[in-house]
């Protein structure tokens, strides 16, 4: 398995300048390859098609391929971009055609809102990618190559990697990293026989049951709830300016470092919370609920009032925060030799586990109780659910008998549908 690690570095000042004088080479790439792009779209007039192409996406003759096969001529004309390793500017072409695809996909998906990629300014520091070579590790040093000058970029690894794939060398807040992406051994997966279901909820972060019919939950932290009433504040006092103004900039940077300082916690949440989870079940195999994206089908539908709006973005970045949740869960399980099988979702809050009976369930709503006689916790009936239809899916009947029987152990009713009903 692949997997990036971050790593501070502190180059000095000397240092400093040719990464900058290098960044800036591939700023200007990336910024001639885009100019290049928009000029054959204008040329070709696909600027009017531009919110439907029903034919899929644009059709480019200036591509990826193409822009990286005329540097070596850009070079030759232009000296000062051989100071940089040919295949990082390769790499930043690259980086622009992964821009124009996201755009496209998110294009594709409905996103109105999505812009193409845009040019970038003159105190952005490019991320450069040394992709496979380029780069040398020597014990726990490693060394990037240039020809600017003569000035090494060595810097100091806190440790030893197996298999080094790409460096990425990057700036964030005057900051810089290095992201090491590596091969990390996965250990074999073997099924125990032992299974978690995981419901994952917006009030609650997870609830979880057993094979044995017990139940784990996880307390609920949540950041986003304490932020985004301080995000909001600043994005109103912002949209009161002159957009691009000096006031307004000043305001959106403030709105971003709440932003990410948001996001950074959940992250760090999510990280302790999923190693905890993964280290703590004795079950090898993990079953979440799969999340899938029908919010943004909404967004087609591009007349929305502002606070409905506002909503669509927060259930969104909730999405966006659960995927990550279900990311982190993933990679941790495989590393220990556990799977994660991701399950279709569908009704498993709204539906009775014990006799189908479909419920209005709004998100307020906590507890279900059901004609049958089943009451239960929103979470929980969920978490029943998404295990009995894993179990049923997979025609794992001896587990599936083995799930009933714990489950009238613990005192929980038993389903009274036919298994296939839950699949
Ligand atoms: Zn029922």
């Amino acid at each position: 398995m692949q997997l990036t690690e971050r790593i501070r570095i502190y180059p000095t000042q000397e240092q400093e300048d040719v990464l900058w004088y290098l960044s800036e080479r591939c700023r200007l790439i990336y910024n001639f390859a885009l100019a290049e792009r928009e000029r054959e779209w204008i040329l070709n007039n696909l600027r009017a098609d531009f919110e439907l192409f029903p034919w899929g996406e644009p059709y480019y003759e200036v591509d990826m391929k193409k822009q990286q096969n005329e540097l070596p001529k850009t070079k030759e004309k232009y000296p000062k971009y051989k100071a940089v390793y040919s295949k990082v500017l390769q790499m930043a072409i690259r980086t622009l055609n992964a821009d124009y695809n996201s755009f496209f996909e998110q294009r594709k998906n409905g996103d109105l809102n999505a812009h193409p990629p845009g040019f970038k300014g003159k105190d952005h520091f490019t991320t450069m990618m040394y992709n496979q070579s380029g780069f040398s590790i020597k014990g726990q040093e490693i060394s990037l190559s240039h020809f600017y000058n003569e000035v090494p970029l060595v810097f100091e690894l806190l440790r030893k990697y197996d298999k080094v794939y790409q460096v990425n060398v990057y700036q964030k807040k005057g900051k810089y990293y290095l992201g090491i992406v590596h091969e990390v051994p996965e250990k074999p997966y073997v099924d125990n026989g032992l299974y978690q279901a995981i419901d994952l909820g917006v009030t609650k972060t997870a609830t979880a049951i057993n094979t044995q019919g017990k139940f784990y939950e996880t307390s609920n932290s949540r950041p986003d709830q304490y932020w985004n009433p301080k995000v909001d504040a600043i994005q109103a006092r912002r949209d009161h300016c002159i957009k691009g103004s000096k006031h307004w900039h000043r305001l959106n940077r403030a709105k971003n470092k709440l932003t990410s300082k948001c996001s950074n916690q959940i992250k760090d949440i999510q990280h302790k919370l999923t190693r905890k989870m993964v280290d703590n079940t004795k079950a090898n195999t993990i079953i979440v609920g799969d999340l899938d994206v029908k919010e943004m089908a909404q967004s087609k539908n591009t007349k929305l009032s502002k606070k409905a709006k506002k909503s669509l973005n927060r259930s969104t970045q909730n999405n966006g925060y659960l995927s990550q949740f279900v990311g982190f869960l993933t990679y941790k399980a495989a590393l220990i030799g556990k799977k994660v099988i991701e399950v279709d979702e569908r009704y498993t809050s709204k539906k009775c586990y014990v006799c189908g009976t479909k419920h209005d369930m709004p998100l307020w709503k906590r507890t279900m109780e059901c004609d049958c006689g089943n009451v239960i916790g929103r979470d929980r009936n969920s978490a029943i659910f998404i295990m009995l239809r894993f179990l049923s899916q997979n025609a794992m009947w001896s587990g599936y008998q083995q799930f009933v029987d714990n489950l009238r152990k613990t005192g929980l009713m038993l389903p009274k549908q036919a298994p296939s009903a839950y699949s």
